[in-house]
């Protein structure tokens, strides 16, 4: 990743020649740029309908001719082209815009009818064996983020040519495209994101600290528009060029994405400074926030609406071909309706060739709790991981924010989870639910539940709620108890002090000498009711004190107990 920007990347193509037009296809040659700087190892050619590019197709190919099919006829399409070398993508060609033949040319019932026919019926047998391929594979062709999966790449390059490409578009979806493919990450921002006149934006006040710099709300008044409420990004003064880049690289992902669960980009402003992202704004900020402030306060039905939304916004990023890697309730923003978007598309970016990046990203940690074993391991991230962390966000929001795994160490976290134990349900949870989080939480990421699936498992939930009487009794909850008899069993510890101590509940050693708690053994017999009693009234408090009991008294019961 790095040393596309030490080496200088292909100069753009610049001649691109159209060859034979149908009704239904365009060939294209083009010269090899003028300034390679390496082997070109292949060409990206990006063409969509002339005035409908929010809709498509990226295609690969070894060769500098291509031929695209599947075009309607009589209709103008737009073509761009850039080359790879080993220093990254080169910047896009300009546009060239070229025209199928009109329809009217086929249905004369000459000879000329003949060559059509022939060209119909081969791309008829190159749609039908690309659709059979593609249902072999079992995978969604399209040009999915670079990096990804070597594998996935691979059926791009089939035949240099656009075989898979074209007989798999699907109409309306896009695929996405990484930024971090553009030589320039400026041209990537403006061919996603829509340039903002700073004039139009009102900052009001800051609500949050981002990576680069405050955030902020304010309000925007667009020509024609009424003015509407905004979150504001902005990039703090004195960034270097790699953090304005990686600043504007979110937006450059957000502006790819066009749907009711995921955060809507506004635009950005670059041409004057601060630099900022601008997006749609979130009355209730992000959600483990939220929920920890409103412990108790919603319905069932409430929490699976917002999983519901969660879930759909994930499998619009999974059918994008995007994969999130750090999704999470804190990357979660909620608005007053209670509508849940997925938001922070920036970590990605770091988790590239450092074999230390696995450990650290923007300075902090990969977010262990929240990552499937396999992407742990040997960072395999795919929609199936997100599955995984989709699992974990459930737990979150049915516990109303709680920390997955506690106080529990990263190290300690993995080897549980690599020796098969799971988060117990959270309390008062659905069975369903908890069902769902454990399919979530499979070790083979081949047996998790696809988004899709996961939307219309909560669908049938929310339309028959009796569903979600049967909760997670208190004893099935113990037997699927994560314990980790180190760090959270009671024999570990020497005293009530020393436990709470480890909890970060030390505030309460006094409380619980004074009500004769002074042993490890009376503390594993104490209830909810017995806490209540001698005043530790605060939800976040009880929950915590009374999970770490539930866990000892688990271990002291049952041992461990593997899934
Ligand atoms: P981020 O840099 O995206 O993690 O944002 C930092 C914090 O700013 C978040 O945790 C939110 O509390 C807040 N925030 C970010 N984007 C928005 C938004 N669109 N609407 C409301 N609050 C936001």
């Amino acid at each position: 990743m790095i040393f596309s920007f030490v080496f200088t990347a292909p100069s753009p193509v610049t001649h691109v020649k159209k060859g034979k037009i149908s009704r239904n296809s365009i060939s294209l040659s083009w010269q090899e740029p003028e300034q390679p700087n390496g082997i070109i190892l292949e060409y990206e050619i990006k063409y969509f309908e002339k005035d409908q590019e929010t809709s498509y197709t990226i295609i690969k190919s070894k060769e500098t001719e291509i031929t695209a099919e599947g075009l309607k006829p009589a209709s103008s399409y737009i073509f761009q082209i850039r080359a790879r070398t080993a220093a990254g993508y080169g910047a896009f060609s300009r546009r060239f815009e070229f025209e199928t033949s009109p329809v009217s040319f086929a249905a004369t019932g000459d000879q000329s009818q003949i060559p059509i026919i022939a060209v119909s019926v081969t791309v008829g047998i190159i749609l039908l064996a690309g659709m059979v391929g593609f249902l072999l594979s079992g995978r969604r062709c399209g040009y999915s983020k670079a990096k990804q999966d070597p594998e996935e790449e691979k059926m791009h390059f089939h035949n240099g040519h656009i075989f898979c490409s074209t007989t798999v578009k699907l109409p309306g979806i896009k695929t996405y495209i990484d930024p971090h493919t553009y030589e320039d990450p400026n041209q990537a921002v403006h061919e996603f994101a829509k340039e903002i006149d700073a004039s139009s934006i009102t900052i009001e006040r800051v609500i949050g600290a981002g990576e680069f710099g405050e955030v902020c709300s304010g309000r925007i008044k667009l020509p024609g528009k009424r003015e509407f409420p905004v979150a504001i990004k902005t990039l703090k003064v004195g960034y270097t060029d790699k953090q304005r880049r990686d600043f504007l690289g979110e937006a450059s992902i957000m502006g790819q994405f066009d749907h009711p669960n995921i955060i809507h980009l506004e635009g950005v402003v670059t041409k004057s400074k601060p630099v900022m992202i601008v997006t749609e704004y979130m009355e209730n900020g992000s959600l483990d926030t939220f929920l920890k402030k409103n412990d108790g306060q919603f319905t069932v039905i409430q929490l699976v609406g917002m999983l519901r939304g969660i879930a759909s916004g994930m499998k619009y990023l999974s059918d994008m071909g995007y994969v999130h890697r750090d999704l999470a309730a804190r990357n979660i923003l909620i608005n007053s309706n209670l509508v849940c978007k997925v938001s922070d598309f920036g970590l990605s970016r770091v988790l590239e060739d450092d074999p230390e990046a696995a450990y650290t990203t923007r300075g902090g940690k990969i977010p262990i709790r929240w990552t499937a074993p396999e992407a742990i391991a040997f960072r395999k991230f795919t929609s199936a991981s997100d599955v995984w962390s989709y699992g974990i966000v459930m737990w979150e929001v049915m516990s109303y924010g709680e920390r997955p795994y506690w106080e529990m160490t990263n190290q300690d976290v993995i080897k549980a989870v690599e020796e098969g134990y799971r988060l117990p349900s959270p309390m008062d949870c659905p069975a369903a639910l908890y069902q769902l989080m454990l399919d979530c939480w499979q070790k083979d990421r081949n047996s998790r539940p696809k988004f899709e699936e996961i939307v219309s498992m909560l669908d049938k939930l929310i339309r028959n709620p009796s569903s979600l009487k049967t909760l997670v009794n208190s004893s099935n909850r113990v037997s699927n108890l994560l314990v980790e008899q180190n760090t959270l069993g009671g024999a570990a510890y020497r005293s009530v002090n020393e436990w709470l101590e480890a909890i970060k509940m030390g505030r309460y050693a006094d409380t619980f000498v004074e009500n004769g708690y002074t042993s490890m053994d009376a503390v594993t017999q104490m209830t909810l009711e017995d806490l209540r009693r001698f005043g530790v009234t605060l939800a976040g408090h009880q929950k915590k004190i009374m999970n770490s009991i539930q866990e000892m008294r688990a271990q002291l019961l049952n041992g461990m107990v593997p899934l």
